[in-house]
């Protein structure tokens, strides 16, 4: 047995892009410099790996930005770290770099905001939907933007194909927010998220955390971040924000009361010996970290990948939350999975390591059902590809329809869901089947 999870890759590995082949270590892991040089544009991205690809996908690159409804924001850290010999497979390649080619048409069910965040928000930038959690999108910019990302409604700035909500960082905003939490003495547990918590400075972090420690019921707050799988290096060298981060979670335990990360590793291509470096250090700061991961096509859609990524987080004392079955995201069908192969997958991973190790599959159920476990479907047509659930807690009574996306379905059925009549015809029949 060869243990690869136990393995991180130690090579400057950014060298093989010809503007870094000269920077050193101490530069690369510095988060001013990983910041400075993010790439925030299509044209000047394409400019960087034009000598490592041919013409043929750069065109692809290209066409594939202008259709996206994400704006661009890679860091020089997960740009290197794609592989530039096999970008049309490569699995970070897919996350963050859209080929034309690869694009396909949107579920005819897909809307923006497929989750229902909005309608779920007492106050602009929060969500409560379970009874004894909130979700406060504290601002709107994350250190990289991902195609996939589910609150691309919000997410960034405006692209071609979508306009944004804006939820910017604002103190006003934030005491509206913090005002509704008070006084609502069912909640127990709060997600700060965005955009991303990276990218709030550490002053901010002290003051958002202050703040929730010192309202009684609340007993948990998490800080939802993609930065470790980003820019992991921002935890070794921005020292005010880790402290912050450190002091918060500690002077919470001394409250007892719980303040952890929760972050988003999708594949083991983004863990090096600089990711590990950046655990150790919040582990030994006694600051525990979860992560939660997107359920792929071509990324981790397999036992293997999936198995390793579990395996490799376990290794650097990261615990796997959930896996969450791809959302209904415009521009992202291609990376959609069907229910069916996400069962098939976690049927390999449970019993590969420990169970509190092991990721629960969760279907994000569209239009605000939350959560529901993968498995708990009232029904599932797999030739029509709807699935329902039900959310007892959350909504009584209601439907929750999750749709597998098309290139998983029949030729007849893919033609079905073109026709509106058909389309109703399907759904009615599945919410037939339930009852
Ligand atoms: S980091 Fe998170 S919030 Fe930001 S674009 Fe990616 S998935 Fe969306």
């Amino acid at each position: 047995m060869s243990f690869t999870w136990r393995q991180f890759r130690e090579d400057e590995f950014w060298k093989k892009i010809p503007l870094w082949k000269d920077v050193d270590y101490k530069t690369f892991i510095d988060h001013k410099w990983q910041e400075k040089n993010a790439i925030t544009n299509h044209k000047k991205l394409l400019r960087i790996i034009q000598d490592l690809v041919d013409k043929d996908v750069l065109e692809d690159a290209k066409n594939g930005f202008l259709r996206g409804p994400m704006a661009i924001r890679v860091s020089p850290y997960l740009l290197s770290l794609i592989s530039w010999e096999t970008p049309i497979t490569c699995p970070i390649r897919r996350q963050f770099l859209p080929l034309a080619s690869q694009l396909q048409p949107d579920h005819p069910m897909l809307r923006f905001d497929s989750l229902n965040e909005q309608v779920d928000s007492p106050v602009k930038g929060l969500t409560h939907r379970y009874e004894d959690k909130a979700l406060f999108l504290a601002l709107d910019t994350c250190p990289v933007y991902c195609r996939f990302c589910t609150r691309s409604y919000a997410v960034g700035s405006n692209t071609v194909t979508a306009e944004k909500v804006s939820i910017k960082a604002s103190r006003g905003r934030w005491a509206d927010v913090f005002d509704y939490i008070r006084r609502t003495p069912q909640l127990e547990d709060i997600v700060i998220s965005g955009g991303d918590s990276y990218r709030l400075k550490a002053s901010q972090i002290k003051e958002i955390g202050d703040e929730l420690l010192k309202i009684d019921h609340i007993r948990r707050f998490r800080f939802a971040t993609k930065g470790p799988a980003a820019m992991p290096m921002k935890i070794l060298t921005d020292g005010a924000w880790t402290n912050a981060i450190a002091s918060l979670a500690n002077k919470a335990r001394n409250h007892y009361k719980e303040v952890c990360i929760h972050t988003h590793f999708n594949h083991v291509n983004e863990i090096t010996n600089i990711t590990k470096d950046a655990m150790d250090l919040l582990f030994l700061k006694g600051v525990k970290v979860r992560n939660q991961s997107v359920f792929q096509r071509g990324v981790n859609d397999t036992p293997e990948d999936m198995i390793e990524l579990v395996k490799k987080l376990s290794h650097m004392n990261v615990q796997s939350y959930y896996v969450y079955v791809h959302d209904l995201v415009q521009g992202t069908e291609d990376m959609r999975t069907s229910v069916q192969t996400a069962l098939d997958v976690e049927k390999h991973v449970r019993g590969a390591t420990a169970g509190f190790n092991t990721p629960t599959f969760v279907v994000d159920a569209p239009d605000g059902g939350g959560k529901r476990c993968a498995h708990s479907f009232e029904h599932y047509d797999r030739e029509t590809g709807i699935s329902v659930y039900t959310a007892p807690s959350v909504k009584p009574g209601q439907k929750f329809l999750y749709f597998d996306p098309l290139h998983s379905l029949t030729k007849d059925k893919q033609i079905a869901w073109t026709k509106k009549e058909f389309q109703e015809e399907m759904v009615r029949n599945v919410l037939r089947a339930v009852k």
